[in-house]
């Protein structure tokens, strides 16, 4: 029998193909286009149902970390991603059709891996040589998620996150707005390949709306008198924080959007030479570079509002709107109850959990839990020892979160070096970046000797078999 997994997401796709790359046959069920969800538009595997972005791509970041790890794993997220890139900074953003497509063909065309298009509704019985992966996401239907709270107790949790409008380039004034990256860190044609795509001539990747003290002033009183599509009462929402709708931001305080989505440092306007009061920054999110989305702008802001607040921002001012900002479910288990560090179900070894359902949050996350849910998927059905990866990897500390965070407050976390091993005390160089890069370094050093360790243990399962 095959290793069968449950969701062809970002972290069921992954999944397949640590398996299949280890020659071990996959079945790989996705519901859409049959049953659709609330979001994904397409019936790709892999769609990125939001943001373009997999987040910071340098070593002296988390998420850049768990990147370079995953490429060293063989990652076909990773992989694709690269394929995909666009233009973003420090950051790796992607044009979404190309990367959804890239991951559907490479798992279509994998001779090992079959893919049914159907919903599963129960969880299928799995044995050591059988195993299940379930990744169905943030969105798990309905029968599927029933099935999960029987299986799991009553530690199966949801809440929402919001998302970030985008508008169409040709309607953004090209005039009111400068092109730049952050502190000037841009990776146009830095990449392996070269850039993905060009967009303008200009220097920099993104298109930034200053403000003047007076235009914020404006645009913060519209903010937090404009209309909610749901929520009125804050505090009974329980939000991810490091996905706050802009409004909910804004009612903490006047200044806390300059200290956040429009924090104006580092970003030089060429006309006053100075830094704006307040900027907005346009992220490219597509390769044709005519859609630009508005950079940790999610809101749940009744659309006609939104477009009118949103409006008041320079450069806007006719803009038109892909798509609004909205908010959504978000569907996860209580990770450090259920999981065990190799993303095992605890209380049934032969069943693993992956992906924005077993307690992770972001796209990159999802898809590094896949990718060790595949590999020990694939392992237990070859007959091999199920590792956990080095806990000084990010690719490990993450397992290790999910699975030891305390369970009474438990949140789903992006990667951060928080949950990084700190460096031996008195060792280790001083400044924030410098020590990053040291995490890093020891991070790709164990990873390097877990990956020689793996390959050593398969050859002597095989030896003995
Ligand atoms: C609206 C929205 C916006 C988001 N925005 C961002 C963002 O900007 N950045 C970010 O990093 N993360 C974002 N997330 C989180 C994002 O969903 C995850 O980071 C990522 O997609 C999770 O990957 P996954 O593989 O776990 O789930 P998914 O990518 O959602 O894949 C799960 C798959 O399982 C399928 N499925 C569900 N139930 C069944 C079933 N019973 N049988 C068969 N197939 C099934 C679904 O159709 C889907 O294709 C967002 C989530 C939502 C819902």
């Amino acid at each position: 029998m095959p290793v069968r997994i449950i969701g062809g997401g970002l972290a069921g796709c992954e999944a397949a193909w640590q398996a299949a790359s280890r020659g071990v046959a996959v079945t790989l069920y996705e519901m859409r286009p049959v049953r659709p969800t609330a979001v994904h538009k397409t019936d790709r595997l892999a769609e990125l149902v939001c943001s373009n972005s997999f987040r910071g791509d340098k070593l002296d970041n988390a998420v850049g970390l768990l990147k370079e790890e995953m490429r060293r794993l063989g990652s076909l997220v990773m992989r694709a991603a690269e394929e995909s890139r666009v233009p973003a900074g420090a950051a790796l953003a992607v044009d979404r059709e190309r990367f959804a497509e890239t991951v559907t063909r490479a798992v279509s065309d994998h001779p090992l891996i079959t893919i049914l298009r159907e919903e599963v509704r129960t969880i299928p019985p799995s044995s050591d040589r059988d195993p299940v992966i379930v990744a169905t996401g943030p969105l798990t239907s309905e029968a599927l998620s029933s099935e999960l709270i029987r299986l799991v107790g009553g530690d199966h949790l949801y809440f929402y996150d919001a998302i970030s409008p985008i508008v169409l380039a040709e309607t953004i004034d090209r005039s009111k707005v400068f092109r730049a990256s952050r502190w000037g860190r841009s990776l146009r044609g830095a990449t392996p390949t070269g850039p993905a795509c060009a967009v303008d001539d200009g220097e920099g990747d993104y298109l930034n709306c200053p403000l003047t003290r007076d235009e914020y002033e404006r645009f913060y009183d519209a903010l937090v008198t404009a209309e909610s599509a749901t929520v009125h009462d804050f505090d009974k929402e329980r939000f991810f924080e490091g996905c706050l709708p802009i409004e909910v931001m804004a009612h903490r305080g006047r200044d806390t959007l300059r200290f956040g989505p429009m924090k104006p440092v580092g970003l030089l306007d060429p006309r006053t030479g100075r830094e704006p009061y307040a900027a907005v920054q346009l992220r490219q999110d597509n390769l044709a570079g005519d859609h630009f989305s508005l950079v940790g702008f999610q809101t749940q802001i009744k659309w006609g509002d939104q477009a009118r607040v949103l409006r008041m921002i320079p450069g806007l001012e006719q803009a038109e709107f892909v798509r609004f900002g909205m908010v959504h479910r978000n569907t996860y288990v209580n990770g450090p109850a259920v999981l065990a560090d190799t993303w095992q179900v605890r209380s049934k070894p032969t069943l693993f959990l992956a992906g924005q359902m077993s307690g992770v949050e972001g796209y990159v996350e999802s898809a590094a839990s896949g990718l060790l849910a595949g590999l020990n998927a694939a392992a237990l059905s070859r007959g091999e020892p199920v590792t956990s990866a080095p806990r000084a990897t990010a690719i490990g500390a993450l397992a290790y979160y999910v699975s030891h965070a305390n369970p009474a407050h438990y949140e789903p976390s992006n990667i951060t070096f928080g949950i990084l091993p700190p460096l031996s005390q008195g060792s280790g160089p001083k400044g924030k970046k410098l020590r990053n890069l040291a995490l890093s370094e020891r991070a790709l050093r164990d990873l390097q000797e877990w990956v020689d360790a793996r390959a050593s243990q398969a050859v002597s399962a095989v030896s003995q078999s």
